[in-house]
């Protein structure tokens, strides 16, 4: 009898969490015609449905805002989802690079931008971003960096991303709690690589940083990192 009461009261938990995740969004986040389309098309092509939460969203929208951002570079762009949240955050001469290394899906994602009225201060680079990374250091400094990629590159791309910066930078990461597979005590694969970039994000003196449980029920997160002057 005890176990009934705990399971129904379990779902009557996770029925309220998601009722208040729907509000949130609605209040906050509400998706437009363009991010839905922006969904179809990334289904259509066969793109995986791994891209951020709405709530996600307007989280990388809210800290764009905070430290007036005007140059953003995102690493691993899918399908123009999470690009189009943030390049919607830039001011009217603000400007959002997004390394792509797949050419098919690069299509994808500046038709994705285009629909959605973006195409002047969007930019998609194909190719892996380690070899375009270097390249952009006549760019620099970007004031806003987001890592969605390859989990394997992911210390690469954090020693890179503080290259690039200027104090006062924010550096994103995502999926970088995975229902905790990076916090074994001898993580397998590129959960290796998460956990080493969550340790750099914690302890390097210079980066001020949270591991945010912000999606899948806080199962995973964003690891989020301001640079320091
Ligand atoms: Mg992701």
């Amino acid at each position: 009898m005890a176990e009934n009461i705990n399971a129904e009261e379990l779902a009557r938990q996770a029925q309220l969490r998601q009722e208040i995740e729907k509000q949130i969004i609605q209040r906050f986040a509400p998706e437009d015609e363009a991010l839905r389309q922006t969904l179809v098309a990334q289904h259509e092509s066969g793109l995986p449905d791994i891209q951020i939460s709405p709530i996600q969203g307007r989280l990388l929208q809210v800290l764009i805002a905070a430290n007036n951002t005007r140059k953003i570079l995102e690493i691993g762009a899918l399908g123009g989802y999470s690009g189009t949240w943030m390049a919607r955050a830039l001011p009217a001469d603000g400007k959002l690079i997004t390394l792509e290394i797949s050419p098919k899906h690069a299509e994808v994602v500046r038709a994705a931008f285009a629909r959605a009225g973006l195409a002047d201060r969007t930019e998609v680079r194909v190719g892996a971003a380690s070899e375009l990374l270097p390249a952009l250091q006549s760019e620099a400094p970007f004031d806003f960096f987001f890592i969605d990629a390859n989990k394997d590159g992911y210390p690469v791309y954090l020693d890179w991303a503080l290259q690039l910066a200027r104090p006062g930078s924010i550096i994103v990461a995502d999926n970088n709690i995975r229902s905790g597979r990076p916090f074994q005590q001898r993580p397998e694969g590129d959960n290796a690589d998460i956990a080493a970039y969550n340790l750099r994000a914690a302890t390097d003196p210079r980066l001020r940083s949270i591991l945010l449980p912000v999606d899948e029920d806080g199962m995973d997160g964003f690891a989020i990192s301001v640079v320091l002057p």
